[in-house]
């Protein structure tokens, strides 16, 4: 697996970096709203566990899978729910929690669904962001990283179902993807 690694882009030492400071912040803004905090699976599983160890409040966690991709490595723009919510959201502070923003088109479609079952209130936070391959208007309200457009792989993100395992973020060697 690590030879299929061309270069690591963020190392666990950054990445720890960066989700403590994003926790210390949400933290601060989202004291004493008792928030829900929705995990987008698969991608964002590890930066959701890590965070919310970062945000020392009260909060609810609940987890949703939403598929748009595929084996592609490009949006297909159909979003489905695969795992809904557990909980209702209605009059809820609601955070969701996302590895990256691409084309925004899932996130846009989540925030769609959330806003109609009547959140109080939907706020984005994403680990990773990549403005230059936007196709709907959606700005997150908290971000680590912004991206150039690579396709990145790790710390929960994947190609093909792997590779979401390594600590840290890297590139995939172009040869990944012209394998048969
Ligand atoms: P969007 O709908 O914004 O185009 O796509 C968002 C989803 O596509 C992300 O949650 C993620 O699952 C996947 N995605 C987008 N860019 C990348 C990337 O660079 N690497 C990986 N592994 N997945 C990505
Ligand atoms: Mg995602
Ligand atoms: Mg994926």
């Amino acid at each position: 697996m690590l030879n299929d690694i061309q270069n690591v882009l963020f190392s666990e030492e950054q990445i720890r970096h960066k989700v403590a400071e994003l926790g210390e912040t949400i933290a601060r803004d989202f004291e004493g709203r008792n928030p829900l905090v929705i995990c987008v699976l698969k991608g964002a599983f590890i930066f959701m566990a890590d965070l919310v160890k970062n945000i020392p409040i009260p909060l609810e966690i609940d987890f949703m899978a939403v598929s748009s991709y595929g084996q592609s490595t490009k949006s297909s723009g159909v979003v489905k729910i695969i795992k809904d919510l557990d909980v209702t959201v209605e009059g809820r502070d609601v955070l969701i929690v996302e590895d990256i923003i691409d084309s925004g088109l899932t996130l846009s479609y989540l925030i769609d669904v959330l806003e109609r079952r009547n959140a109080l209130s939907v706020t984005v936070v994403t680990l990773f962001d990549k403005p230059a391959r936007r196709s709907v208007e959606l700005e997150p309200d908290y971000k680590g990283f912004t991206l150039p457009d690579e396709f990145i792989v790790g710390y929960g993100l994947d190609y093909g179902e792997k590779y979401r395992n390594l600590p840290y973020i890297g590139v995939l060697k172009p040869e990944v993807y012209t394998k048969p």
